[in-house]
């Protein structure tokens, strides 16, 4: 028998690429979006499936599924750093309340709930590469921890449930990920690169471009979420790519890809941008089976691709409203 899921922000970025996983495979999916920062269009192509299910809602405010439930994935929050600096109260209430509501509608069904954590709670990190049992370096009154405390929060209210209520859940600690569907506009380092290298326009490198991050392509994350969900861990686990790059590498790596002129310029460092991230997967790797495959070029070369075909449908886009308008203005 086919499984009921409920994906909490399944119109987002990684959550979307979660739904169509699911469906797949063959469970039938209710996405819970608001669309603050998810798009209906990562969702359009499912719309007519008849195991999909779209309910709109913010669930710091309510949680209106009906029906049964046989697991929730808590993807809901701003995930971007100028998204969620963008909407810090918001980005709280959504860890916060919204966690508590899709941990009570787990436990109502006696279903399995699985939090998508980050690898944002291990701050700027004293210890590298960055193991679960690391307990970070957070400033937790700095514009970041709106974010950072939020899914600390989350982490804490989803182990107090498990301890007291016995609900099971599962902790994953996702670190940065990238692919087709990041918003031209999300801000993220490797949306802005590669839309910055096919436009000629400068690459803007935050601070000198030394701080590293470690990129994980969508569809590998996606895959560790399904095997931690399917499994009986409860975690925390990291789900990240452990081939770490400086700033400045990716740049380059970005402007080789594209064969692109851009040249690289400077811009003030985020206040609290962590110089270092990259996760130790030893866990994943032996209770999973799970590591990415994906290589960075490729990945880049997927999410470039999807990035030109955005900017060709809103070019044909404002095109046809130029041209209506042009029509109306002759016909008066
Ligand atoms: N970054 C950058 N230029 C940009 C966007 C981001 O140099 O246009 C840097 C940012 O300062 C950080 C890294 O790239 O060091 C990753 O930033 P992102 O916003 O993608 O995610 P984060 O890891 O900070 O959540």
């Amino acid at each position: 028998m086919s499984r009921r899921l409920v994906v909490l922000g399944g119109g987002g970025f990684l959550g979307s690429h979660l739904c169509d996983h699911l469906l797949a495979r063959g469970d039938e999916v209710v996405c819970v979006d608001d669309f603050s920062t998810g798009r209906r269009a990562n969702v359009a192509h499912l719309r007519q499936d008849p195991r999909f299910t779209l309910v709109e809602a913010d669930i710091s405010e309510s949680l209106p599924v009906e029906g049964p439930v046989s697991g929730v994935f808590n993807l809901a929050s701003p995930a971007s750093p100028p998204d969620y600096l963008a909407r810090p109260l918001q980005t709280l209430a959504v860890g916060s309340e919204g966690t508590r509501r899709g941990l009570a509608l787990a436990r109502d069904h006696r279903a399995r709930f699985l939090l998508a954590s980050t690898s944002e709670v291990y701050g700027d990190p004293d210890v590298h590469p960055q193991p679960e049992s690391y307990w970070g370096n957070v400033n937790s009154v700095g514009p970041r921890s709106v974010y950072d405390e939020a899914k600390r929060f989350a982490e804490a209210l989803t182990m107090a449930h498990h301890r007291t209520l016995g609900t099971d859940v599962a902790i994953v600690r996702i670190f940065n990920t990238y692919g087709p569907r990041l918003r031209p506009d999300d801000g993220r380092v490797v949306s802005n690169f590669l839309l910055q290298a096919m436009k000629g326009e400068p690459l803007t490198v935050y601070g000198d471009g030394s701080q590293t991050r470690s990129l994980c392509y969508v569809d590998d994350e996606v895959r560790g979420l399904v095997a931690l969900f399917d499994s009986d861990l409860t975690g925390p686990v990291n789900l990240g790519n452990p081939d770490e790059y400086t700033v400045l590498q990716l740049a380059s790596t970005v402007v080789d890809l594209l064969g692109s002129s851009s040249p690289i310029i400077h811009l003030p460092l985020p206040v609290d941008d962590p110089t270092r991230r990259r996760p130790d997967i030893s866990l994943a790797r032996s209770a999973l089976g799970w590591e990415p495959t994906t290589h960075l070029r490729d990945g880049l070369a997927l999410t470039a691709a999807f990035l030109a075909e955005e900017a060709r449908a809103t070019a044909e886009d404002l095109a046809a409203v130029d041209g209506a308008r042009s029509g109306n203005n002759g016909s008066e």
